[in-house]
């Protein structure tokens, strides 16, 4: 069909304008991709590969159908945060801010820091949101890369701040992507050099036996971030951070309100009511990586790297990564590429755990495709 005139000059029309009013920065930026995942073993998005159990539907289901829907959500989420408080051992004395998901919250805390030369500054590579956010709001994005072994660089994190002073330090603990913990000498000496906030992102917490919640209050700059996303939950989208109350305080004035749904908070008080189901499910996942980390580690051409978390970075030593991530697809399993020619990355693609039949069809394609 040749082209529509009108439409034509429309779109001729939009694009000028577009040019025009959108920010360089932004028309810049790719848009956060989600691979199609129809029919596929999911193990690219680090998700909890259990669903809730069939015998505790009913209970949910009581309880989503009494959410009265026709009303604005509890605006300052009372229920979920009194039994998050206690499920992430907050200390008595902090505050705590929920977010729809903790990208909201990275969202949150950069909208309230941004301004003209603020710097945000996380080490290389880590979660691309924190980069992405910096974006939107203007903030300059200054990674630090990690050591060749994942570890954090101290003299070059040390050598930013001092020449930066970031408002912002995000520290994935442990990190995504490469599923390691840092040494926490390491972080103490980033939260002592900072004078800005540095913020502990404890998102794969479940599946790391370290933490700095019980540090809060021993450093004034000092902010942990967690989520139920990874726990089973990332389907209703809940994150929290706690911290000294003057900088919750603070924060809260940038929350949109009621951001924490209703069905959101059901649901999480549910989930948090029956946490023993969770809680079994990250032991099985736990062994699962275990497993996993044997099997990659015996697999000739496959380096993976130590992880704390719930899912695996490993190298290709000869293979080609984007021949490895279509073939992987074309058996049915869905994993993440992060190959990048000369980039940190290089050769590399992360698997999350699944349960043990993905993960056994997940081992026998790519030992195929090796
Ligand atoms: N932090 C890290 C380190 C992550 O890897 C992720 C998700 N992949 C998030 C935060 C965001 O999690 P959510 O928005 O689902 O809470």
């Amino acid at each position: 069909m040749p082209p529509d005139p009108d439409t034509t000059a429309q779109s001729a029309g939009i694009a000028g304008r577009v040019a025009r009013l959108i920010r360089p920065e932004i028309r810049a930026l790719t848009a956060y991709a989600v691979a199609a995942s129809e029919g596929l073993i999911k193990l690219d998005a680090m998700e909890n590969p259990y669903p809730w159990p069939e015998d505790a539907r009913p209970a949910l289901l009581r309880r989503l159908g009494a959410v009265e829907l026709n009303r604005y959500p509890d605006a300052g989420a009372a229920a979920v945060k009194a039994r998050l408080r206690d499920f992430m051992g907050v200390p008595a004395h902090m505050d705590v801010l929920l977010g729809n998901g903790s990208d909201e919250i990275i969202q949150i805390l950069q909208l309230a820091v941004a301004g003209p030369d603020r710097h945000v500054l996380a080490p290389a590579p880590s979660f691309v949101m924190y980069e992405l956010i910096a974006a939107w709001v203007g903030l300059c994005f200054s990674p630090v890369p990690l050591r060749a072994d994942f570890g954090l660089d101290i003299d070059a994190m040390l050598d930013a701040i001092g020449r930066l002073d970031p408002a912002l330090i995000f520290l994935a603990y442990p990190n995504n992507p490469t599923g390691n913990l840092f040494d926490a000498d390491g972080v103490e000496a980033v939260i002592r050099a900072a004078s800005g906030i540095v913020v502990l992102d404890e998102a794969y917490h479940a599946f790391a036996d370290a933490s700095f919640m019980d540090r809060l209050g021993e450093f004034d700059n000092l902010l942990v971030m967690r989520t139920v996303s990874k726990l089973g939950l990332a389907g209703i989208r809940l994150g929290a951070l706690a911290g000294p109350p003057a900088w919750i305080a603070e924060l809260e004035k940038v929350r949109l309100p009621y951001n924490i749904n209703s069905l959101t908070q059901a649901a999480a008080c549910e989930a948090l009511d029956r946490r023993e189901i969770f809680a079994g499910q990250v032991v099985r996942i736990r062994a699962e990586r275990d497993r996993l980390m044997a099997a990659l580690n015996a697999m000739p051409g496959v380096d993976p790297y130590p992880s704390a978390t719930n899912f695996i970075l490993f190298r290709l030593q000869r293979a080609d990564p984007a021949a490895v991530d279509a073939g992987l697809r074309a058996r049915g399993v869905l994993i993440r590429n992060l190959h990048r020619p000369g980039a940190a990355l290089e050769s590399c693609l992360r698997v999350s755990v699944g349960r043990p039949e993905e993960n056994d069809a997940f081992l026998a394609a790519l030992s195929g495709l090796l």
